[in-house]
C-alpha cells in the first residue's frame, strides 16, 4: 500500500472500479481495495443497458460480442399477454458478471489504476483509510462498497427511504437463445427474466418477495418460460442477492462521495444498476477535477430520477394482476409508446419528448378499466 494517493476508492466492484477510471481520466492518482478476489461475481441479470455500454465506452472499455450477446430490446410476457420494445439507437448487452468485472478489471490497471484484491478497508479515519492497520493519506474517499457500505455508516451519511426488499436469484442454463430481446416473465410478487449472455447460454434471474423467491417453483410460475428452457442444462451454481430499492437524503460529506449501490439502489428489475453506478462515475469524475463535489451531488440526484419513475410503475406491475395486465394491454395495443418510453428508461428522449406517449398510456389504462354498465 503507498502512503498516500489521490483517490482512495472502497469497493472494486463494478461502481469502483468505473470510479478509478473516471478519476484517471481526469489526471488523479487512484487506489483501489476491494475485500474480493477478481474476476467477482454476484446475482445479477447480466444485462447492461445500451447507455451503460455507451457511458463504458466513453471510459475506454470496448466491450464485444466476444464477451457477451447484443440484445435490441425488452419482451414483457404474462401468460397470454406479450408486448415488446426495441431500444431507438444501439442495443444492450447482455455479458456475464465475471466477464464484466475482468474487462473493468483490465482496463483500469491499463490505464494506471492501482489496485489491491482480498484487501477489506477497515476504517476511514481525518487523514484517509485504515486498510490492515495501516492509513493510506488521501484527498478523496469513495465509497463504492455496495448496498450494506460501511464507507456509507462511517460518514454518517444515512439512507432516508427503502423499498420493498426482495431476493434474486440467479441461474445460468445452457441453451441457445431463442430471442434477442431480454424477456421478462411476470407473477404477482415475482418476475423472471431471461438474458442472453453467449451464443450457447442465457441467465435467469428470478426475483421476488424473501418468502417467495427460494423455493420458487419457476415451471408453476412461469410455464412458458419453463416450455423454453425445456431440458436446458443449468450451468455452475445458483447465486443469490437484495434486491431493495434505497434513497439517501445526501450521497457526499467533506471528501467523502458514495457511488453505485451505496449511494441508493433501484430494484433490480429496473435491470439499470450497472449503468446508472457508470453514469454516477463520469460525473464524479468531472467533480473530482473541479475540486468541489456539489455538482456530483446534483447530477446523482438527476441521474436516478428517471429511474425511479419507471422502478415506482414496475413495482405496480408487480403488485396488482389487474393493474400490470391493463399496462400490457395498454402497450400491446400501441407499441410506438412502449418503445418511447423504453427510449425515456435509457436515456434516448427527455422525459418531456414522450409527454403525449405517458398521456396516451395513461388513458388507455383508465380506458380499460371503466366498466360500460347496460343501462336499465
Ligand atoms: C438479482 C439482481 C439482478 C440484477 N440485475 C441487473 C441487471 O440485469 N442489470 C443491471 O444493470 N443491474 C442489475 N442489478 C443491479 C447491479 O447488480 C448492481 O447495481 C451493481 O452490482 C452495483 O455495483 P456496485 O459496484 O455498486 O456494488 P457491488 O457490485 O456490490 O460491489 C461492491 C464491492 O465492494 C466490496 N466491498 C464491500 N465492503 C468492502 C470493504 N469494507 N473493503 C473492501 N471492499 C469492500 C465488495 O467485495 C464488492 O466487490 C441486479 C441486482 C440484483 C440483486
Amino acid at each position: 500500500m503507498p502512503a498516500d494517493t489521490d483517490v482512495f476508492i472502497v469497493g472494486g466492484g463494478p461502481a469502483g472500479l468505473a470510479a478509478a477510471l473516471a478519476a484517471r481520466q481526469n489526471g488523479f492518482e487512484v487506489v483501489v481495495a476491494d475485500r474480493a478476489h477478481p474476476p467477482i461475481d454476484k446475482a445479477c441479470g447480466e444485462g447492461l443497458m445500451p447507455d451503460g455500454v455507451a457511458a463504458l465506452r466513453r471510459m475506454g472499455v470496448e466491450l464485444g460480442c466476444w464477451q457477451g450477446l447484443p440484445f435490441r430490446g425488452i419482451r414483457f410476457v404474462d401468460n397470454e399477454l406479450e408486448a415488446e420494445a426495441w431500444f431507438p439507437h444501439h442495443g444492450g448487452l447482455g455479458i456475464r458478471r465475471t466477464l464484466l468485472h475482468q474487462a473493468l478489471v483490465e482496463r483500469a490497471e491499463h490505464a494506471g489504476v492501482v489496485t489491491y484484491w482480498q484487501t477489506p478497508v477497515d476504517a476511514i479515519d481525518p487523514c484517509g483509510v485504515t486498510v490492515g492497520g495501516q492509513t493510506v493519506r488521501c484527498r478523496w474517499i469513495i465509497g463504492a462498497d455496495g448496498i450494506h457500505s460501511r464507507v456509507r455508516q462511517w460518514a454518517g451519511l444515512r439512507q432516508v427511504w427503502s423499498g420493498v426488499r426482495r431476493m434474486g436469484l440467479r441461474q445460468h442454463f445452457r441453451v441457445r437463445p431463442w430471442t434477442d430481446l431480454v424477456e421478462v416473465f411476470w407473477h404477482k410478487g415475482a418476475q423472471a427474466y431471461v438474458t442472453p449472455v453467449g451464443p450457447e447460454e442465457v441467465c435467469v434471474a428470478l426475483i421476488g418477495s424473501a418468502e417467495k423467491a427460494p423455493g420458487a417453483d419457476m415451471a408453476a410460475l412461469f410455464p412458458q418460460l419453463a416450455d423454453r428452457l425445456g431440458r436446458a442444462e443449468p450451468m455452475g451454481s445458483q447465486r443469490g442477492a437484495i434486491s431493495i430499492s434505497t434513497k439517501l437524503a445526501a450521497v457526499t460529506r467533506g471528501r467523502i462521495a458514495l457511488i453505485g449501490d451505496a449511494s441508493g439502489s433501484v430494484d433490480a428489475v429496473t435491470g439499470d444498476g450497472l449503468a446508472l453506478a457508470f453514469h454516477q462515475a463520469t460525473s464524479l469524475g468531472a467533480a473530482l477535477a473541479a475540486g468541489d463535489l456539489t455538482s456530483y451531488e446534483t447530477s446523482h440526484r438527476r441521474i436516478v430520477r428517471m429511474p425511479r419513475v419507471m422502478e415506482r410503475l414496475l413495482l405496480l406491475m408487480d403488485g396488482s394482476d389487474g393493474f400490470r395486465r391493463r399496462a400490457l394491454r395498454a402497450v400491446a395495443a400501441r407499441p410506438t409508446t412502449f418503445s418511447r418510453l423504453l427510449a425515456v428508461h435509457v436515456g434516448a428522449l427527455r422525459p418531456w419528448e414522450a409527454s403525449f406517449d405517458v398521456f396516451d398510456f395513461a388513458l388507455r389504462l383508465l380506458a380499460s378499466r371503466t366498466v360500460i354498465r347496460p343501462s336499465i
